[in-house]
């Protein structure tokens, strides 16, 4: 999978996300992370990137001509690959406060992009026409507002990167986690089995395979139940699940 991030801090980009599983997965050919400096596509002498919006207000908006050109130097060059079919648009990802906001299947759906450009605002913005021609979806990592979209992209490429068979050593390991169906991971204990007084707990050290899926499914209703209540309301429990669950709530 190849990303593409269009961005004035192409350094704050790639050190961020050279380190650890992804900087591994880069160095392996299974990822590709190109940041494009929009600084490097400004028509003027200052290489300036920005100017006043019109009708006033606070702040720099940035300009649509350099985010314009950065995108099709980047389009050209996935396009001389053929790796996309000429009649597919390109996916564009803006990052915005006022997109809808990112989620792990949103994550899924585009792990099965070849291709995939994450455009970083900053300042104020961006000029809304070029927005217009350019981006296919509006993405927001939460609802505050961050000083520019690098931090967004990056948390983008890591959740989508994670999805891109092999990245993770152990496949298994992005299988049964958090979301999966909307619910929470289970809580997972490592060595020793008692620290600072407290013990793991007991049916994980049974060995007996059938009994802690069952715990670990009851846990993940718990947690869920307690820390997510709105997922919870899209979980879906059998009929036995939904029994227990009330037994609990009812000895709770
Ligand atoms: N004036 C814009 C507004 O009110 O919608 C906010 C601009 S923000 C200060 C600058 C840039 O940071 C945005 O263009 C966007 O790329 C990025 N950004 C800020 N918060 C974000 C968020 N929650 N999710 C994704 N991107 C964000």
């Amino acid at each position: 999978m190849n990303f593409h991030i269009l961005t004035l801090f192409p350094d704050m980009v790639m050190d961020g996300l050279n380190t650890s599983i992804i900087g591994r997965a880069v160095n392996a050919g299974l990822l590709s992370i190109e940041a494009v400096n929009i600084r490097d596509y400004a028509f003027n002498k200052h290489q300036s990137v920005d100017d006043y919006p019109y009708g006033g207000g606070a702040g720099m908006l940035m300009q649509a001509e350099p985010v314009y050109l950065a995108y099709e130097a980047v389009a050209e060059k996935i396009r001389q690959t053929g790796s996309v079919p000429a009649e597919k648009k390109l996916r564009v990802v803006y990052l915005s406060p006022q997109g809808a906001v990112f989620d792990q299947n949103m994550a899924e759906e585009m792990a099965r992009e070849e291709d995939l450009i994450l455009l970083c605002g900053h300042y104020e913005g961006i000029d809304e026409r070029v927005l217009e021609e350019i981006v296919t979806d509006y993405v927001s990592i939460g609802d505050y507002v961050l000083t520019g979209g690098e931090l967004p992209a990056m948390v983008m490429v890591d959740a989508v990167s994670r999805l891109v068979p092999g990245v993770l050593h152990n496949d298994v390991s992005a299988e049964f986690e958090s979301f999966q169906d909307n619910f929470l991971e289970y809580p997972q204990y490592s060595r020793p089995e008692e620290w600072h007084g407290k013990k793991v707990p007991p049916v994980l050290l049974s060995g007996h395979h059938a009994n802690i899926e069952k715990w670990r499914r009851e846990q993940s209703i718990i947690r869920t139940y307690e820390r997510r209540p709105d997922l919870f309301e899209k979980c879906r429990l059998t009929k036995k699940e939904e029994k227990w669950f009330k037994e609990y709530l009812d000895g709770e």
